[in-house]
């Protein structure tokens, strides 16, 4: 594992992820159906800068950028807005610190409890595209990972998030 990727795995868990795990972007799933889930029965469709039809970049155009990544950290939270954070974060410490320039994070963006589309975002800095969005299964892409299911200290199952940061 190369360019301190064991260095941002340990650091997502010092920020509260559940789990993070390093996936050789090879591994991630792309379905074109995430696409029409997204379109119909998601009321998050047209509302947020950060979901289509408004991410103002074609799942085409991704694509073309997403093969210049070789690897990726999926990271596992309990609540949407901490993974948001976490990814972020991690996606800043790869550029400054492990030499990855062109390090990004995708993740729900949950920042505002109604996004200010199509005003200006609120926090551009926060605000990164939903990996459903262009097409990621993660579901599909998770299931060889074994994560490991969590129970709060009362034993409660813990809901789990997903968000995931692309790296050179
Ligand atoms: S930070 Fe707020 S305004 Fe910006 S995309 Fe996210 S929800 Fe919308």
């Amino acid at each position: 594992m190369g360019k301190g990727y064991k260095t941002l795995i340990d650091r997502s868990i010092e920020l509260g992820a559940g789990d993070a795990r390093l996936v050789p972007t090879k591994e991630i799933v792309f379905d074109d159906r995430s696409f029409l889930k997204c379109r119909f029965g998601c009321n998050r469709w047209g509302n947020y800068w950060t979901c289509p039809p408004n991410l103002a970049l074609t799942p085409e155009c991704f694509m073309d950028a997403f093969k210049k990544y070789d690897q990726s950290i999926f990271i596992k939270v309990s609540e949407p807005k901490l993974g948001q954070e976490i990814a972020v974060a991690i996606e800043k410490e790869a550029m400054l610190s492990h030499d990855c320039p062109f390090a990004f994070a995708m993740a729900m963006c949950v920042q505002c409890e109604e996004c200010a589309f199509p005003e200006p975002c609120r926090y551009p800095h926060l605000a990164r595209p939903s990996m459903d969005g262009y097409e990621v299964d993660i579901g599909k892409t998770l299931e060889p990972l074994g994560f490991k299911v969590e129970f709060d200290k009362k034993g409660k199952f813990l809901p789990a998030w997903y968000v995931m940061v692309l790296l050179d």
